[in-house]
């Protein structure tokens, strides 16, 4: 979990990050053929994408969204919309290959399309990346050093830190700064639990659609007392109980269709009942990039205090 010095008095302003994608993309249910019938699908993004927008106005909350290149093009109006209310606008590539299906020269071709697509419509830039399913490992570990190329300024894409991993700040376990050849990038993961050696992506929409409300919060009332702050991940799809039923494994099928109906009703307990933000403005080294205090200059470099709201 991300550690903040933080007193008992300070509200804890935890991370709220949206991966914009349509039910049909995600990597579980992947097939070359239903890749190739991606435009003839019923399109439910807008909607979902919507209902959330409208659920986080009623409760006064900005976000991270996370959009994929693929759905801005056919969603202009959608992704200009969420920029206007104030929520932060990042990538999450282009076509949702897994970072670990692509070699460096596509993923590169990726993560620059999709941003581009998303700076042209929102008239800024765009410095978070997001890979599908979190397809960064060890394995491509070069995938960071294209992102730093590419003009980005972080990732939350890593669950587990590799060994290799050059690190030259850290504020916790998982939020650091990565430093290679190509230069230097925030990780901002997704927070996970250590469980008998496993780190499960408790903050993930799949463990929050599992466990009944209560224990999520419960959990986040925990973490608030330590002082630490969640980076909360949902879906659009995870909203729509009503989505078209795809074939393919059972366990996929399982995840993905589990308590549909209630993520909705729980978002809405979850925004009365805690504080969350946006990765550019709760995240400090993030925040201090928007406004052009670029941690680089810093010799002394990030200190928890940094990550303070
Ligand atoms: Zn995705």
């Amino acid at each position: 979990m991300n550690r903040l010095r933080k007193t008992t008095q300070e509200k804890v302003r935890h991370v709220l990050t949206f991966d914009v994608e349509e039910h049909f993309q995600v990597a579980a249910f992947w097939s070359a053929a239903r890749r190739g019938q991606w435009d003839q699908l019923s399109s439910r993004v807008e909607r979902n994408t919507r209902k959330i927008s409208d659920l986080l106005l009623e409760h006064s909350t900005r976000a991270t969204f996370f959009v994929l290149g693929w759905v801005a093009e056919r969603h202009p109006d959608l992704v200009k919309d969420l920029a206007q209310q104030g929520h932060e606008i990042a990538s999450h590539g282009y076509g949702h290959e897994l970072v670990s299906t692509q070699t460096p020269a596509q993923f590169r071709e990726d993560v620059r399309r999709s941003k581009q697509i998303l700076e042209d419509l929102i008239g800024r830039q765009v410095v978070g990346y997001r890979a599908p399913s979190f397809s960064i490992s060890s394995r491509t570990e070069w995938a960071i050093s294209v992102l730093i190329e590419e003009g980005y300024r972080y990732d939350s894409s890593i669950y587990n830190r590799f060994r290799s991993a050059q690190v030259s700040k850290a504020i916790d376990t998982e939020t650091y700064q990565l430093e290679t050849k190509a230069g230097t990038i925030w990780e901002v993961s997704p927070s996970t639990m250590n469980a008998c050696g496993l780190q499960l992506p408790v903050a993930g929409g799949g463990y929050f659609r599992l466990f009944p409300y209560a224990a999520s919060r419960m959990f986040l009332k925990n973490l608030e007392r330590q002082g630490s702050q969640l980076v909360m991940y949902l879906h659009p799809w995870e909203l729509d109980p009503e989505q078209p039923r795809m074939d393919g494994p059972m366990l996929s099928k399982v995840r993905h269709y589990l308590n549909l109906g209630k993520t909705e009703q729980r978002l809405r307990w979850l925004l009365r009942d805690f504080s969350f933000a946006p990765i550019n403005e709760v995240v400090r080294p993030i925040r201090n990039i928007i406004d052009g205090k670029d941690e680089r200059s810093h010799a002394n470099g990030a200190s928890k205090d940094e990550c303070v709201p």
